[in-house]
């Protein structure tokens, strides 16, 4: 058992904190207020191989270990939460949807593109009707000769209004339940059919666009499904495993930069003529928070390793999700805390670090699913 990281993860992670400390933290919070995709920091990030991290090099991918993307995915949601969902619904979601379930031809198409930084992926599975119950989504793909009609909509689409290739889930068979759904790439910009609604106000995770999606009579060729027809659901739920991990790292990054700005606001404000530092309360506020953002980052290394070594990690990838998760909306919450009446104003991050938090329970599994799965597994 071996709990340090490699030289070449070090570097890796010195590398991407670097450019986050430089590009992504200064703009954070113009992100915050302005709520637009970044596609400036976005093509900057793909030039230096971030949004195809995980992928093999010969899909245009940096071919890094799933350690080093968990890092490197945690590194940036240190820098802007919003800024992590971006990379995690364009990699853990839409890339690995083309690189586990995508033929030759598929992946050269479609996932190159994506791990080289050109185009921007999204993951199109939630509706209106349909979230923790994926079964009950009512977007159609009809057969018609050599192509699939689709009908319907999708909501809460992370990357939805900017993205080049949507990975979609639409029901090939109704009266089949969950194995009548089928997974397809769709291509905004060349098949007529599919509208952006709108994007969602949301509390935080500014900078990544939810998108409300509608499809009318949007024709695709046959070439444009993923694996067979009926196996839709069963992609859906791997891709979320391991999506799972990428939202642990979110989770985990987010605690740092609280923990980080908490620490140094606790070094430098003095009430009583001390650093509020030297106040017991304040002390043990921040080892609470330093254990159990180590226990989450151990949590999110052990499902990486899990997968690498290509073992079951469902239970271990909704643990670290789960966790993190919580512990990013405790820490963030004792970050504010420290700050007193500064941390509930906008001139310090740790506000923004709660809203950007409080995502993690709620998508790719809500932490009640979450427990249902663990509970599952535990009683199985
Ligand atoms: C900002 C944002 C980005 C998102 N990005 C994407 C994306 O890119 N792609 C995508 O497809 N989706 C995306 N989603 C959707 C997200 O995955 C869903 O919101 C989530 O799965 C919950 O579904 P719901 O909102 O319909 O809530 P519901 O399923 O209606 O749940 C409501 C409440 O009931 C609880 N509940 C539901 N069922 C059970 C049960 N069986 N046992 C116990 N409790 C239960 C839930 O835990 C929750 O507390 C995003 C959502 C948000 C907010």
């Amino acid at each position: 058992m071996d709990f340090s990281l490699s030289s070449e993860q070090k570097q890796i992670r010195e590398m991407i904190a670097e450019f986050v400390d430089e590009e992504i933290k200064p703009r954070a919070s113009e992100i915050d207020e302005i709520d637009e995709f970044p596609h400036d920091l976005v093509h900057e990030m793909g030039e230096l191989g971030l949004m195809g991290m995980p992928f093999p090099e010969e899909y245009g991918g940096a071919g890094l270990d799933y350690h080093s993307y968990a890092i490197g995915l945690s590194e940036i949601s240190r820098g802007s939460g919003g800024l992590g969902t971006v990379v995690a619904a364009h990699i853990s979601l839409a890339g690995n949807m083309l690189y586990e379930f995508g033929t030759e031809e598929q992946k050269g198409t479609y996932l190159t593109p994506l791990a080289e930084g050109k185009d921007v992926g999204a993951f199109a599975l939630s509706e209106a009707g349909a979230g923790s119950d994926v079964p009950a989504m009512e977007t159609t793909a009809r057969k018609e000769a050599d192509d699939y009609v689709i009908n319907g909509g999708k909501l809460w689409i992370s990357n939805g209004s900017v993205a080049e290739t949507v990975t979609l889930f639409a029901k090939t068979d109704p009266e089949a339940g969950n194995k009548g759904i089928s997974s397809f790439i769709v291509r905004p910009e060349e098949d007529e059919g599919f509208f952006v609604e709108g994007t969602e106000k949301k509390l935080g995770d500014k900078g990544c666009p939810t998108a409300e999606l509608r499809f009318s009579d949007l024709r695709i060729p046959e070439s444009r499904r993923l694996g067979e027809e009926g196996e839709g659901f069963v992609h859906a739920l791997k891709t979320l495993n391991g999506g799972r991990i990428t939202i642990a790292a979110r989770g985990v990054g987010l605690a740092q930069a609280a923990l980080d700005d908490a620490r140094e606001y606790a070094n430098e404000r003095e009430q009583f003529n001390q650093p509020i530092g030297e106040f017991q309360t304040i002390k043990h506020k921040l080892a609470d928070m330093d254990t159990k953002l180590s226990a989450a980052r151990l949590l999110m290394h052990q499902a990486a390793d899990l997968k690498i070594r290509e073992e079951d990690f469902i239970k271990e990838a909704a643990q670290a999700k789960l966790y993190a998760s919580e512990v990013s909306r405790e820490v963030a919450n004792e970050a504010i805390q420290i700050h007193g009446g500064y941390g509930y104003t906008r001139d310090f991050d740790v506000e923004r670090y709660y809203r950007d938090a409080k995502l993690n329970e709620i998508y790719e599994g809500t932490s009640e699913i979450l427990r249902n799965t663990i509970g599952d597994q535990v009683l199985d």
